[in-house]
Formats: structure tokens, C-alpha cells, sequence
């Protein structure tokens, strides 16, 4: 058996035609690879023969038994029924739909058979209805014994895929291990092939911290890191280095009436390395929200301009794009030319700009996707900048930098807060920068906490609030599986709210189109409005400077990464901003101790980490819509050393990727397709 076999489909299988592989394809199992993957979550206990007289009604027995009579009723509905015995009683077996000469077959008369099945008991006696398993005495050992149960689905049961299973799980072929024996040794993992087998035949795939798991969640981790580096590899080649001069940050800063942060200065400083150097840039920005990123990703742009390139900077919505064109006008003046493009920028205008572009009379381009479409060609591009843009995986991020070209940088800018332990597998083929200090004039956010019960308490701090032409946000809980339910408690809300606030609120909802969205949060920006009720967690990124009270409901609904984020929606301006936490009664001792996290910490990844902590992986809302939750096996939490240790391995090997060892690894964990390895 050759290895090429792990990556063949199910159908080469015996037994496996179009019907079962439909039922199993269901399942996600389409590759004999996806059968090893597939881990048994517990065992079936056939190991033991019963007496009759030992029976528990209820649980799964094995039995050997004498047949003593088979009964087939002529009757419709009647089941097919065979008596049989050991000396301490006698048993019914139960069939209902089997026919006679099988039955005559499989329970020969007066012969002793094993029989594997769940126990019931009807008039009086014990029965088996469909035993899972009858056999001669001569092949009880494939009965009698502890068998690993799998989550199936209708169409299959477990008869049916062991039959599967073992094909493959018994006749591994002999893979060339990866890793060298004396680290598997040193760090308590287990032989490639001998994990596998432990993982199916014993209990170690429920035990997270057998060495068996332990080797699985190893090797994902490396599959998922050494897709990361490669991709790295690829994205920073050779460039025309650029040139950068203190002066022109000066120049920007200029019509700015505020200094840059240390961190925003280191940052800019390491951006400023990347650009002069003679490789490509592929660099995030990691910032609390409004810990000031925009700004140094102008300077950086300004920089780039004056080494004669072109920049494109790209936001997620077409509200918070216009929010940076307006803002690059203020700071730029005339010194450079720029444009700003969206979906709904008119054919006309559309057309000149994209002719601009050919020529180069645009310098900086400002706009939503519409940036990427295939018909925009800039004339020479010299950094592309993504902001607030989490949801770009890893793919995504490596068709970007093809995208730009051999010259083009690229510069990510992201303030959703990772915990330390997740960078790698998130970021891991990117540069890292950090701004962890907030500009100084900041106010720091009070945050309170209300029992919802005492909703009636803070009317009259939102009246003063909007008596005083601030603006408050409403966060109402998100329901995920009902975009109605959803509106229609938000709704609820809105008219509650509005009310006691006549005309002055919004609303922002699951089920409203992006464009519908845009246009609320326009009224908002522009103060007709002075309450916006939402549900969607309030697009990151713009900026509200009037905002300075915003109120959660239900706050322990919410991840504690994901409540910084909604508070850091206030406090930008200059004013003193609050924001109330409002919870329904009873509390587990774990939300309190989330929600005082919160109240005395404004540091976005020092509530990262410890929110990963308190909930664990699993439970991190936040992550899992910004897709960043792709491992099947391994948890940052339970396994942080491996996390570690994975992470040193990776970065020491030298070798291509492409020799056979790390090909079967990223072929193995789906890895192998996006960064094209493998076809060897
Ligand atoms: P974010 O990091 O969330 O994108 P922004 O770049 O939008 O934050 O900055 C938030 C606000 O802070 C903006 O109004 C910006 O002009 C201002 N700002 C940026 N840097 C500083 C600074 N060093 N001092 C004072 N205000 C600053
Ligand atoms: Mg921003």
C-alpha cells in the first residue's frame, strides 16, 4: 500500500459505491485521509460474553447462545423471531425487515452464535431487536471486544463503517515521520503512525492530553504555521527599494494639532525599514481602536508617493472609506492628487478615474473593494493599505500581494486585539507592529455595570447627555440564528427608546441592506439623530467624536474582546465618555469576573488574553466571526505549549517545503492547494 493511498478517495474502498459516499461525503469525509481524521469519540464496550441472566435492560450486550427456534409468521407486521438460550435463560432476537433464507443463514439451528445488540424487554422476556452483530463462534474476536464509536449519519451505522474504518486504519501504509525520533521523544509526542492507530483503538482521541492527540494537534499546528511561512516566503521577494525622509511626516503633521505617540514613532519606524529595504513589505498594524493608525499609514503613504509611486487605501465600508478621503484632503491639502472610489461612483467619473490612474495623474486612491476589480490598473503602485479588514484569511491576504505587483508593499491595519498565543497561527506570515499607548489627551472611558431591572436609572443621565448635543450608542443583544428575531427585539427597543426621545433615534439592524446601513449611520455622523439603536456590532473603524455614551445590553452575551471594541466606539473625542454594561440577574461568578476585567482595564490585548482565558477558544464569539477559528484539533488554551513549541519548530526548518515529508503534512491538513505544494 503506497501513500498516495491516504489521499485517494473514499470510493477506492471496498464496499464504498455512490450511495454511502453521498451519506458520507455529509460528513465531510471524501479522502481515505478524511477517515483518519475522523476520530472516534468514545468506545463501545463489546468486550465481555454476558449470561442471560446478567442482562441489563437498556445497554448493549454481548451474548453466545444456543439457537433453539426461528419463527417467520406469515403475517404482515409480524416480526421475524428467534428464540434462543444459554443455561441460565433464553433471549428473543427481533427482525422486522430481514428476509428468511438470510436469517436461516445466519442462525443456524442448534449451533451456538455470538450476538452483539442493546438489551429491551417485552412480554416477559429479553429481546434484541436488529442485534448490531451475529457471528460464528469462530470470529467472535471481531465482535467481542471494545469498538470505537464514531458520530455517524443516517444511512450508516456502526457495522457498516468499521467495515470502512479498518480498511484504512489497519492497513496504514508506513509513512516517512516528519519529525526526527529524538524530538518526538523529548517532547511526548508518539510515532506518526502509531498516534494514528492509538487515536482509533483506545481512548487517547478523548483524551486531549494523550501524546497520541497531542502528536495530531502537533502536526496541525505545524501544517497551519509552515502554510503561514511559505506564504511569507512567496509574498517577500526582491523590490526596488523606496525612499523616506523625516520631512514629509513633518510636512503631514503639519496641519495636525497633535504629536505623534512613542508607539505610533516606533511603528512608523518600522514601517519606514521596511520601505527603504529591498524586500517587500507585508506588515499589520495591530492598535486599539482609536489608538491613532490612520495617521501613520498616511505618513508611510506620503512617503511612498514622493518615491513616485502610487498608494490604494482600501476600507471594508464605503462610510468609513469617505471618513479617510475626507481626512487625507484636510492633511494633504494639495500637495498630492487623490481620488476616491466606490461601487456607487457614476460611470463617468468612474471612467476618468480609472484613466487617471493609467497615467498616473492619481496619486493616492481611496475607496471599498471596488479598489481591486479587475479593470483598475494603476500605472505604478507602491503600497496598498487595508484597513479594519479582519476577515482576510490567509489566501485572501496572498491574491493581495499578487495582486499589487513585484513593487507594490502592503500594510495591514487591524484593531481587533489578538492574545499572544493565536499571532502566529493568525499573522504568521506577516510582520507584527504594535501601538499599545493611546494618544494622550484621551479621557479614559467609565464603564458601569446595571442590572437591566434598573433601566429606569439611566433615562435621565441620556437626556442630559442629548440635552448637551452628545450622542449615544444602544447595543441590543445579537440573536445569530434569526435575522428576525434579531430586528424585531432591536425594533422593540427602537420604539421604546424613541418614545421618551421622539425623533431623535435610529436604527441598525441584521436584516438591513449594507447601503440602508450606511445611510442610518450618515444621519448619525451627521447629528440628525442623536441615539442609534443597533444590533450589528457598529462597524469598527469610524469615527463618531461626538459619541460619548454608549449602552450594552445583555453585556454578558458578548465576548469581553468584543465589548472593548463596542466601548471603544466612544471616547474619541474630548469630551468625558461612559459606557453602561447592562445584565439580566444571576450572573455566574465567571461573568463577574469578565465583566470587572473590563471595568478596570482599557488594554485591548491584556483583555484578549484574559478573555481567552475565562472562556476558552471555543466560546470566543469574536473569533469566530472574524474567521479565525481553523483548527480542528488543536486550542489555544489547552494546548499553549504545543502552540509554542510549534511555532520554534517551524521557524528552524531550512529545507523547501516541497520535499515529500512536508507536502504529505500540507496535503493532510488541506494546507497543501493555497500555497500550491505538492504536486510531486
Ligand atoms: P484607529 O487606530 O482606531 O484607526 P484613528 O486613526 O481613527 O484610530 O484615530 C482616532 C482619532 O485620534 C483620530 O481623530 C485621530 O486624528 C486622532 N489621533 C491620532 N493620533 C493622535 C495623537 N498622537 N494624538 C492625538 N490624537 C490622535
Ligand atoms: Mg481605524
Amino acid at each position: 500500500m503506497k501513500k498516495d493511498f491516504i489521499f485517494s478517495e473514499i470510493t477506492t474502498l471496498k464496499g464504498v459505491g455512490p450511495q454511502l459516499s453521498k451519506y458520507l461525503k455529509k460528513k465531510k469525509i471524501e479522502k481515505i485521509k478524511d477517515i483518519i481524521l475522523n476520530l472516534p469519540y468514545s468506545e463501545t464496550d463489546r468486550s465481555k460474553i454476558s449470561k442471560l441472566n446478567e442482562l441489563e435492560v437498556g445497554k448493549i450486550h454481548s451474548i453466545k447462545v444456543l439457537v433453539k427456534k426461528l419463527n417467520f409468521p406469515r403475517l404482515r407486521n409480524l416480526p421475524n423471531k428467534i428464540t434462543c438460550e444459554d443455561e441460565t435463560g433464553k433471549i428473543d432476537i427481533i427482525y422486522f425487515n430481514s428476509r428468511e433464507g438470510y436469517l436461516r443463514k445466519l442462525f443456524p439451528l442448534n449451533e451456538y452464535v455470538i450476538i452483539s445488540g442493546k438489551v429491551n424487554f417485552f412480554n416477559n422476556k429479553y429481546q434484541i431487536t436488529n442485534p448490531d452483530y451475529v457471528t460464528k463462534l469462530e470470529n467472535q474476536s471481531y465482535v467481542i471486544k471494545n469498538i470505537p464509536k464514531y458520530n455517524l449519519t443516517k444511512g450508516i451505522n456502526e457495522k457498516k463503517y468499521r467495515s470502512i474504518s479498518e480498511q484504512v486504519i489497519n492497513n496504514l501504509p508506513k509513512i516517512e515521520d516528519w519529525l526526527n525520533e529524538n524530538f518526538i521523544k523529548e517532547n511526548g509526542l508518539i510515532d506518526w503512525n502509531v498516534g494514528i492507530q492509538k487515536l482509533h483503538n483506545s481512548k487517547d482521541a478523548k483524551d486531549i492530553n494523550s501524546k497520541s492527540y497531542k502528536r495530531l494537534v502537533f502536526d496541525e499546528l505545524c501544517a497551519n504555521f509552515l502554510t503561514l511561512l511559505e506564504n511569507r516566503k512567496r509574498i517577500k521577494k526582491n523590490k526596488i527599494p523606496k525612499k523616506v525622509n523625516y520631512n514629509y511626516s513633518k510636512e503631514v503633521l503639519k496641519n495636525l494639532p497633535f504629536r505623534l505617540t512613542n508607539s505610533q514613532i516606533k511603528v512608523l519606524n518600522e514601517i519606514n525599514d521596511d520601505l527603504v529595504s529591498n524586500k517587500r513589505m507585508f506588515r499589520i498594524i495591530q492598535g486599539d481602536v482609536g489608538s491613532g493608525k490612520t495617521i501613520v499609514s498616511l505618513i508611510s503613504i506620503y512617503n511612498v508617493i514622493k518615491s513616485g509611486y502610487q498608494c490604494a487605501l482600501m476600507s471594508p465600508t464605503e462610510i468609513l472609506a469617505k471618513q479617510h478621503y475626507l481626512f487625507s484632503k484636510k492633511i494633504f491639502k494639495n500637495k498630492i492628487n487623490l481620488e476616491f472610489l466606490s461601487g456607487k461612483t457614476e460611470y463617468k467619473k468612474r471612467k476618468l478615474i480609472l484613466n487617471n490612474l493609467e497615467n498616473k495623474k492619481i496619486d493616492l486612491l481611496i475607496g471599498t473593494h471596488a479598489l481591486f476589480q479587475k479593470k483598475i490598473n494603476f500605472n505604478k503602485l507602491g503600497l496598498v493599505v487595508i484597513d479594519e479588514q479582519h476577515k482576510f484569511g490567509v489566501k485572501q491576504r496572498s491574491d493581495l500581494a499578487k495582486k499589487g505587483g513585484d513593487n507594490c508593499d502592503v500594510l495591514l491595519m487591524s484593531a481587533t486585539p489578538i492574545p499572544r498565543t493565536m499571532m502566529m497561527s493568525i499573522y504568521g506570515d506577516m510582520d507584527i507592529s504594535k501601538i499599545n499607548e493611546k494618544p494622550a489627551n484621551r479621557k479614559k472611558i467609565i464603564t458601569l455595570t446595571k442590572p437591566e431591572k434598573k433601566i429606569n436609572e439611566i433615562w435621565p443621565f441620556i437626556k442630559k447627555q442629548i440635552e448637551n448635543n452628545n450622542q449615544v450608542f444602544w447595543v441590543c443583544p445579537l440573536i445569530e440564528e434569526s435575522k428576525f428575531l434579531d430586528y424585531s427585539s432591536a425594533n422593540k427597543k427602537f420604539e421604546q427608546i424613541n418614545k421618551k426621545f421622539p425623533n431623535k433615534v435610529g436604527l441598525i439592524h441584521g436584516a438591513l441592506e449594507k447601503d440602508d446601513k450606511e445611510k442610518v449611520l450618515r444621519k448619525f455622523l451627521n447629528k440628525d439623530i442623536s441615539i442609534l439603536v443597533s444590533t450589528t456590532v457598529i462597524e469598527v473603524g469610524i469615527d463618531f467624536p461626538n459619541a460619548n455614551l454608549i449602552i450594552i445590553e445583555n453585556a454578558n452575551k458578548f465576548g469581553l474582546a468584543q465589548l472593548h471594541q463596542l466601548r471603544g466606539r466612544v471616547g474619541r473625542g474630548e469630551k468625558q465618555s461612559t459606557c453602561i454594561l447592562l445584565f439580566k440577574d444571576g450572573l455566574t461568578k465567571n461573568a463577574i469576573k469578565r465583566l470587572k476585567i473590563l471595568k478596570n482595564s482599557d488594554d485591548g490585548f491584556f483583555i484578549a488574553e484574559e478573555d481567552l482565558k475565562l472562556r476558552g477558544f471555543g466560546d470566543l464569539i469574536g473569533y469566530q466571526q472574524s474567521g479565525i477559528k481553523n483548527f480542528r484539533f488543536s486550542d489555544p488554551v489547552i494546548h499553549e505549549d504545543l502552540f509554542k513549541l510549534a511555532e520554534k519548530y517551524i521557524q528552524n526548518i531550512r529545507e523547501n517545503v516541497n520535499q515529500n515529508k512536508y507536502s504529505f503534512l500540507l496535503k493532510f491538513f488541506d494546507k497543501a492547494e493555497i500555497i500550491n505544494v505538492g504536486e510531486d
